[in-house]
């Protein structure tokens, strides 16, 4: 905190009014008075909220219209790095713009355990003086220990273990003075990255990229580059140039990845390169190292954090860089709770910070090609693979000439094509985007499809977990052994492959190989999933039989074949998007085979081989595709060509939430007024979810109008009733 607190501004003194956020989801700053001692804005504080004591922030000077009488004073000040100025215009903007309340956005920001807590300390050992009393073998090992090690220090348990001794012993040598028992603190800063620790040496047009990244990380001004390159083109090697760059500039690096299983490769590439390992932020991280990465991002005592999207609400104390990997991966949306895209988010809050942003990924979202074709991000393209890697050699088989059995989902010339790599040691991936064993089970007497109690949605069976899941809610029972609907037995079938499904044909059809399936359900944890992925990458399968999981980035460099068991999956569906997702979900599928020294070859089973999507996945030009697509979008005035939102009401009571629906179609002045339309209400693709009705409308503006101003006016009248709920999707990635 700065000594003279009078020459900074923003500084209230005791008794002042000064306004407070809270993260209780109440619509205003409330007023309280400033502690002894005075506080800043920005201020981490403990206010008395009713009869209790909760977390807020001091967000400015207070309102003063409220009776001072009442108002109360706030208790203390906690210990931890105020808030900056840039934070808190990073939230109100965001809030703004995603029409999140303010208590909201403040919640994402101190997602981390214990935050009042002063600093903890913990106990730790080391090497004191002389020799103890009575020389016994464990004592001799516990001296031996901390002697072999110099000076370090260790944890009781660390050292009782290290010795071979119980942790009494210790204590026994801390009483005689042999060992010294210290205080530490427990949130310590990681280590220090070094920049220059072992740089790769980069290709010509690797180092171009490099270049150009580090010349843009030097302007210290924001700016957004879309990096795009064929997987394995080295755009990893490249923009860690660019983190590098930030590091010797002082500032701190955020690296987001869209899928926890990524981290474990990324960790091992990024010790390897600055000789020390980064933070990590994502749900699979404990809470004590969750409070440490807090703490020492605030305090600059963490150089670079690689992380899932909630690290972006992280209090940086000089971001310099946000990479956003696979920027064009679904899952940078957040589809609960607060609606935002973190790849957008990115954006601003670079914006804010004086920052720079890379966009990676070898097929970004049409977005971001729009952008960097109206010239409003730099655009840097990788177009060979590194090394003797060559791209896939891609073709379709059209299945309207192969004559599969019922049931029977791998043509023959796709199992030609495994017998072949079989033979030669290399490895296959069938790819099916379905988890489970079979999408729908239904009765051969009656024709029933069982489905979810609670929504409308069919249940998948799992075979692997020996149940039925709803792939919506998560419910989930014991498979039925007569039908649910005519109570006959033995009839329920499985209709439709899924992962579990098609590893059982794999299995039928290659006895003897050794098969592996990557399906996120199928692990029960990230940890086993990262060896899980491991073990297959140096060898320990033949065939992956996989998800939409192994089209994310992971290395298989024994992999030569990917088999894609239905291409036409992705467009079926009224997804604006449809096409752009099959396209990049196939052009990602795809390379990942021959990413090492042998040649791949990725076989896409198809019926509409004529389709325009097929011809642009197999054809080579690219451009070609997304020039299309944004000419279908512009003419639909669709995103990013103009602006949409979503509004999903839900209730238990089916007719109220569509009189709701009804009563906003018959209200859309404020929307008419900037030229926007609305559509709907009309039932979600899903109607109902954990016994939910649920429908949607869908407004579409022209690109520049303030849809979110209009949005709020539209909305402000309505006043929720019951369960009735109401929330808005500003930018909808899905039409669920
Ligand atoms: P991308 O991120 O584009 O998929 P990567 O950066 O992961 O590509 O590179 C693919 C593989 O090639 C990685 O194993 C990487 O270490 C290696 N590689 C890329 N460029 C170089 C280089 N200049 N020198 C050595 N290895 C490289
Ligand atoms: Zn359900």
């Amino acid at each position: 905190m700065p000594s003279d607190p009078h020459a900074t501004p923003g500084y209230f003194e005791e008794g002042a009014l000064v306004g407070v956020l809270t993260a209780q989801p109440l619509d205003r700053v409330l007023d309280y008075r400033a502690p002894e001692g005075g506080c800043f804005a920005g201020a981490y504080v403990e206010v008395p909220l009713g009869p209790r004591k909760v977390l807020g922030v001091v967000w400015g000077p207070g309102r003063g219209d409220w009776d001072p009488a009442k108002v109360r004073q706030v208790n203390r000040v906690l210990e931890v790095a105020p808030m900056r100025a840039e934070m808190m215009q990073f939230l109100e903007t965001a809030g703004a713009y995603t029409l999140t309340p303010r208590p909201a956005m403040l919640r994402l920001a101190t997602r981390a355990p214990g935050l009042g807590d002063p600093p903890s300390m913990r106990k730790v050992y080391r090497r004191g003086e002389g020799r103890p009393e009575r020389e016994t073998d464990a004592r001799r090992r516990v001296i031996e220990t901390l002697e072999e090690y110099g000076g370090l220090a260790f944890t009781l348990k660390e050292l009782s273990d290290m010795a071979g001794v119980t942790s009494s012993v210790v204590k026994g040598l801390v009483q005689q003075g042999v060992v010294r028992e210290e205080d530490t603190p427990r949130d310590l800063p990681f280590p220090r990255l070094d920049p220059d620790y072992s740089a790769k040496q980069l290709t010509e047009d690797q180092a171009t990229a490099a270049n150009r990244l580090r010349d843009a990380v030097q302007t210290g001004r924001y700016g957004t580059t879309l990096l795009r390159g064929v997987t394995g083109s080295g755009k990893t090697e490249v923009y860690l140039e660019a983190v590098a760059e930030t590091l010797r500039k002082g500032r701190q690096a955020l690296v987001l990845l869209p899928e926890i299983a990524l981290t474990a490769e990324f960790l091992t590439r990024v010790e390897a390169r600055f000789g020390a390992k980064p933070a990590e932020w994502h749900s699979g991280v404990t809470m004590t190292e969750r409070r440490r990465i807090w703490r020492m991002v605030g305090q600059g005592g963490a150089q670079l954090v690689i992380g899932a999207r909630s690290a972006l609400f992280l209090p940086f104390r000089d971001l310099g860089l946000i990479v956003v990997d696979e920027e064009h991966d679904t899952s940078y949306k957040q589809e609960d709770g607060v609606l935002y895209n973190a790849r957008d988010m990115a954006v601003l809050r670079a914006s804010i910070n004086d920052a720079r942003v890379i966009l990676a990924s070898a097929t970004p979202c049409l977005e971001s090609w729009a952008n960097a074709e109206a010239g409003k991000y730099d655009r840097i393209d990788l177009t060979t693979r590194f090394g003797d890697a060559i791209l896939p050699e891609m073709r379709s088989l059209d299945m309207r000439i192969e004559d599969l059995p019922a049931n029977r989902w791998i043509s023959e010339k796709l199992q030609r094509a495994v017998w072949d790599r079989l033979g030669k040691g290399e490895q296959s991936l069938l790819f099916i985007n379905r988890r489970g064993y079979a999408p729908v089970t239904i009765c051969r007497a009656c024709g029933h499809q069982v489905g979810c109690d609670r929504c409308d949605a069919r249940m998948v069976e799992h075979r692997f977990l020996k149940r039925l899941v709803c792939h919506q809610c998560g419910e989930t029972k014991p498979m039925p052994e007569t039908c649910p609907s005519c109570d006959v037995e033995g009839k329920l079938a499985a209709v439709g492959p899924g992962v579990e499904r098609l590893a059982e044909e794999a299995q039928a059809l290659f006895p003897d190989a050794r098969l592996a399936v990557l399906s996120s359900d199928l692990f029960g944890s990230a940890r086993a999933l990262k060896e899980g992925i491991l073990k297959i990458a140096e060898g320990g399968a033949d065939i992956i039989i996989g998800t939409q999981l192994v089209a994310k980035g992971h290395n298989f460099p024994l992999l030569t074949l990917v088999g894609v068991i239905d291409a036409d999956l992705g467009l079926q569906g009224s997804d604006l998007r449809a096409a752009e997702r099959t396209f990049q979900l196939m052009r990602q599928v795809a390379g990942r085979a021959g990413r090492a020294e042998k040649p791949g070859e990725a076989l896409l089973q198809t019926y509409q081989p004529d389709h325009p999507v097929i011809r642009a996945i197999l054809g080579n030009d690219e451009e070609a595709f997304w020039r299309a697509e944004a000419e279908g979008r512009r003419a639909a005035g669709v995103p990013p060509y103009g602006r949409m939102a979503g509004i999903i009401l839900s209730g238990s009571d089916v007719s109220q939430v569509f009189d709701l629906g009804n009563h906003l179609a018959r209200t859309t002045g404020p929307l008419r007024e900037i030229g926007a339309e609305v559509y709907g209400p009309a039932p979600a693709p899903i109607a109902r979810v954990r016994g939910r009705h649920r429908v949607r409308l869908l407004v579409k503006a022209p690109k520049g109008a303030p849809i979110q101003a209009a949005l709020a006016k539209w909305v402000a009248p309505i006043k929720l009733k019951g369960d009735l709920r109401l929330s808005i999707d500003i930018d909808p990635q899905s039409f669920y």
